[in-house]
């Protein structure tokens, strides 16, 4: 009896917290586009956040290096090759920090480039939201096929009042 009463709370609880996920899965995207209109770059602003249970462990958004030029193109329109991408940034930031990437959830308001999936993998982020899908996707099917759960998105201002 004990048993069924501890297997019948685990149930409500997931059920809960699914519909709960889904709101703090929005709220953080939008938190991650807020992030991204940080950055210096003009052809694309991307934002990140990553969660760790429930805490914000870091963020990020596209930009040159500490110390470089702010301006992340050349005259031409071209990205500098030093650039670094949001999802980047966020998990070297947690490489200087005392955080642990491990089993956190990384949301980017766009999905992630093939370098940077290699990064994700590595840093052990478990899974990755995102709202918009980059051009290529060989960074996602990469992250899938490494067994990282993969979630879009596409409108974190649409809430339903439900939820
Ligand atoms: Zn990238």
């Amino acid at each position: 009896m004990k048993l069924l009463c501890k297997t019948m709370d685990t149930t409500v609880k997931n059920y809960i917290s699914s519909e709960k996920q889904i709101r703090y899965d929005k709220a953080y995207l939008r938190m991650a586009l807020e992030w991204g209109k940080l950055s210096q770059c003009t052809r694309k602003k991307v934002g990140a956040i990553i969660v760790k249970d429930n805490i914000i462990i870091s963020d990020g958004f596209n930009g040159t290096p500490t110390g470089f030029d702010n301006s992340c193109e050349t005259s031409e329109g071209d990205t500098h090759w030093y650039v670094l991408h949001a999802e980047a940034n966020a998990i070297l930031k947690l490489a200087r920090s005392n955080n642990c990437g491990k089993n956190s959830t990384l949301y980017i308001t766009l999905s992630p480039c093939r370098e940077c999936s290699k990064l994700i993998l590595q840093a052990g982020i478990k899974r990755v939201v995102y709202i918009n899908s980059y051009k290529d996707t060989s960074g996602l099917d990469f992250l899938i096929t490494a067994g990282i759960e993969v979630n879009q998105i596409e409108d974190p201002f649409l809430i339903n009042e439900k939820l």
